[in-house]
């Protein structure tokens, strides 16, 4: 019988898109788009097929991503969570995130999303220069971003997260800061920050291998990343993990879950999920999925379905080397030295005592008796920090 903890999240994971964006490396398709209904459908069976071994498990978060979630109907998104109500014990004030393209995002839509229990949404805005957009293949330019947050807001919705990404080709310190003008005058409730990462297979990632795209160097990708903080910090919002900043009370609690090493469910094809010590992740393809969840037997023990791949036990060291390295991503919070100890019997300073002196020495930690934390310097070494934890 699984360990039913007192908040447990959901992730669902909506592999379907109407462009492939120049830069992302997700598990996503295009062109798929007739299979989105009976996705819906073995999504529907995968919650029950986890439900059924694992009755009154407690849900406070659930988080539609992707993909484009947006590609859905409301009436398919709702079929979705009335399933997830009816199967788990879903927290009357649960937080039910949905990632959407802005230019899938009108008053009709939001209202009905609304009804149907969203009550987060997040834009991925990337920026408002329409040249970078252009080079990302985005469907949406800068003005329907600000169509889409206006048509939100007029929806009621009071809880919206805007992406940006820096450190693109030819991007300068004066074209991030009009991005980050156009952000903040949007005045989101929370903002994630990223720099440009240039994954394998992507068309990004070859156009700049072969030379034709310079990155800008190390120190402006850094000083821009300095300047959204201070930019951000000087508009009320506070950072509170490497890459996210938050108006009060503000913070993802769908991502916080992830970031203090705590259990969700991730169904849907391509997702992970950590549940009952058990790490795992679900096969990618969304044809697999769908034959795989319509037709087989879906009485594998919880938290396994027939879309798991692979899974593997994490043991006590692996949990703690997880718990320090997702917990410093925490800017504000960091390791909490009481919780730590409630949660494996012993001080932090007893499991990686000798790596933590070293980078307190170095300036990257910062160590007191309440808690570990990343210092300023060590956000932007936080990479290698964290790979001498594991
Ligand atoms: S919309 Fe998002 S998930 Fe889809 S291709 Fe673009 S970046 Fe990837």
């Amino acid at each position: 019988m699984p360990v039913l903890t007192a908040s447990n999240s959901l992730y669902l994971h909506i592999p379907f898109c109407t462009v492939r964006c120049t830069y992302c490396a997700f598990n996503t398709y295009i062109n798929l788009e007739s299979l989105i209904e009976p996705f819906t459908n073995a999504l529907i069976r995968e919650i029950e097929c986890v439900a059924r071994s694992s009755s009154g498990l407690k849900l406070h978060t659930i988080y539609f991503g992707g993909g484009t979630p947006s590609l859905l109907s409301h009436i398919q998104i709702g079929r979705i969570l009335s399933t997830v109500r009816r199967e788990f014990d879903l927290a009357a004030d649960a937080e039910i995130s949905m990632e959407a393209n802005p230019d899938d995002i009108h008053l009709d839509y939001v209202h009905a999303l609304m009804e149907q229990g969203i009550n987060r949404l997040s834009l991925g805005m990337q920026s408002a220069n329409n040249r970078e957009l252009q080079l990302f293949g985005r469907r949406h330019d800068a003005d329907t971003i600000h169509r889409a947050v206006a048509a939100s807001r007029r929806a009621g919705l009071k809880n919206l997260n805007l992406d940006l990404i820096f450190g693109i080709p030819h991007q300068t310190l004066n074209d991030w800061e009009v991005s980050l003008d156009q952000l903040l005058w949007l005045h989101p409730e929370h903002i994630s920050v990223y720099a440009l990462g240039l994954e394998d297979g992507t068309a990004m990632n070859s156009w700049v291998q072969k030379g034709k795209l310079p990155l800008p160097d190390d120190d402006l990708t850094a000083d821009m990343y300095e300047f959204a903080d201070e930019y951000f910090n000087t508009q009320g919002y506070q950072q509170y993990e490497i890459s996210n900043w938050s108006l009060p009370s503000r913070e993802c609690k769908h991502n916080k879950q992830y970031w203090l090493n705590l259990p969700y469910l991730g169904l849907g094809p391509g997702a992970h999920g950590y549940m009952d010590r058990l790490r795992y992740e679900t096969i990618l393809s969304p044809h697999r999925y769908i034959n795989l969840l319509i037709n087989s037997d879906t009485s594998r023990a919880f938290p396994l379905t027939p879309a798991v791949n692979d899974w593997h036990e994490i043991d006590t060291d692996t949990e703690i080397a997880e718990t320090l390295l997702m917990g410093l991503r925490l800017t504000q919070t960091g390791i909490s030295r009481f919780d730590f100890v409630q949660r494996f019997g012993k001080d932090v300073m007893e499991c990686h005592g000798s790596t933590i002196e070293k980078f307190v020495e170095s300036g990257l930690l910062i160590l007191d008796d309440k808690k570990l934390i990343l210092s300023p310097k060590g956000r932007f070494l936080s990479n290698m920090i964290f790979r001498e934890f594991v």
